[in-house]
């Protein structure tokens, strides 16, 4: 790990320690998490499973229940994904048949035809030139945030980001699979380079077939009920699924993608802070602690959690996320992300101060991590949502690495970091403390269609 200054350390040993959070345990959940057994606790794996139970197992024996509204089968959130991979796209626009290089195609349902003859539309779909002064990547952004059938007739001038979309989209994508409720999200884009006007399309024929297949993939759930506010949740999240085993990383006879830091560390952090809260046993509000998988292929796991219950009775979501090191500060520390959107890092740091401490405004603002974690699903719903860390995103060498072992952790930062997150967050589980929600106006929205 980088150098850490004496000055900043310091402060932090005269930190008051909470007596059930141990180093000793700490290290022993993150070391099986991220034990080569678990083979980079890749999504769909067998192993991502044993992860899984391992947590429920943590959960249970601390005496934690399950959430019996939101879970499937104990401790288990399961949930469905949909793969999608396009098989055949084809394009006649005005008798003139467009070569393959020229369409591309994202789609969130199976098979879709549309047809204009004699200036007569059938199937409901907009076709939208795209001209070469246009801002192309944002009118096909918008298309993907509103949904619905698109055909993007554009320009040869933006032929080389047309070739981009089209590597991108050529890929399986995994979605969340819709229930029947929100079957209307979603649709289709197909883009063309062409430079015929909308005015100008007299007759055109497209047919898109998508191959789709169903998958399974759980969330581990457990709750501490509120003794006086049963119905305000205080969330505690972190992701356990990592990138599973590597295809491709050359030079290097180790394949698995241990995710130690990420996000072995925290899930060891809500386990732990699970364990020192039943313990405690009297907090007012409930607890709610969520190990969510699909973090890394899209975040998936919190996406459907978060469709399972009111997102307004949530009081805070702390997500932990990659804090196995020590953070720019200093070892034992950390900072949020998103600090500006609500008021909860000046209510926690209230309590910090105490001790001399304070939790970091996110040091890599450039770095866009309140959108890369599970928080931003739920700030989207306005929960004051923040993903807690402490790496140092600017210089280490083992972030999405095989390399991010347990060798290459600092235990003791995080044992400090843990205990840190459980003194801070005390007043919101004691109901003292209420955070403002987060303008949902001011969250960038997500796409529908890829
Ligand atoms: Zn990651």
């Amino acid at each position: 790990m980088s150098a850490i200054t004496t000055a900043l350390t310091a402060s932090f040993f005269t930190f008051a320690i909470p007596s059930s959070i141990s180093l000793e345990q700490v290290t022993k959940d993150v070391s099986f998490l991220a034990s080569d057994n678990l083979k980079g606790r890749g999504n769909f794996s067998t192993e991502i499973n044993q992860a899984a139970d391992y947590i429920a197992k943590r959960f249970e024996e601390n005496g934690l229940v399950s959430a019996k509204e939101i879970s499937t089968q104990g401790f288990l959130q399961k949930y469905q994904i949909t793969k999608i991979s396009p098989k055949e796209l084809s394009l006649v626009l005005n008798d003139q048949m467009i070569p393959s290089e020229n369409i591309t195609m994202a789609s969130t349902v199976a098979n879709f035809s549309w047809l204009v003859e004699n200036g007569i539309t059938t199937g409901e779909f907009k076709i939208h030139s795209i001209g070469k002064d246009d801002d192309m990547p944002a009118i096909i952004s918008s298309m993907n945030k509103q949904g619905g059938k698109h055909l993007a007739l554009i320009n040869s001038a933006h032929k080389d980001i047309f070739k981009r979309y089209q590597q991108y989209f050529k890929k399986e994508r995994t979605k969340l699979t819709q229930t029947d409720a929100d079957k209307t999200k979603g649709g289709v884009i197909v883009m063309t380079l062409s430079d015929t006007m909308t005015a100008d399309v007299i007759s055109l024929k497209v047919l898109g077939i998508n191959s789709i297949s169903k998958s399974e993939l759980t969330n581990v759930v457990a709750v501490l009920p509120g003794k006086t506010k049963p119905d305000e949740i205080v969330l505690y999240s972190a992701h356990y699924d990592h990138l599973g085993v590597s295809t491709t990383e050359a030079g290097t006879t180790d394949k698995i993608y241990n995710g130690a830091n990420d996000d072995a560390s925290g899930t060891a952090a809500i386990i732990n802070i699970a364990q020192y809260y039943a313990k405690q046993n009297n907090n007012a509000r409930t607890l709610m602690f969520v190990a969510f998988s699909a973090e890394e292929i899209g975040g998936f796991g919190s996406r459907y959690f978060s469709q399972q219950l009111d997102p307004d009775k949530i009081t805070a979501m702390i997500n932990i996320e990659m804090i196995g090191k020590a953070s720019k500060f200093g070892a034992g520390t950390l900072w949020m992300t998103g600090m500006e959107r609500s008021n909860l890092g000046e209510k926690l740091n209230l309590v910090l101060a105490k001790s001399g401490k304070k939790i970091y405004k996110d040091p890599y603002p450039e770095q866009g991590l309140f959108y890369r974690s599970d928080n931003a699903t739920l700030a989207r719903l306005g929960v004051p949502a923040h993903s807690f860390s402490s790496t140092q995103l600017d210089k280490d060498q083992h972030y999405h690495k095989v390399s991010d072992d347990l060798s290459s952790l600092d235990l003791s930062s995080l044992h400090k970091v843990i205990e840190a997150l459980a003194i801070a967050t005390n007043p919101l589980v004691d109901g003292s403390v209420t955070p403002s929600r987060i303008d949902v106006n001011k969250v960038k929205s997500k796409g529908v269609i890829y």
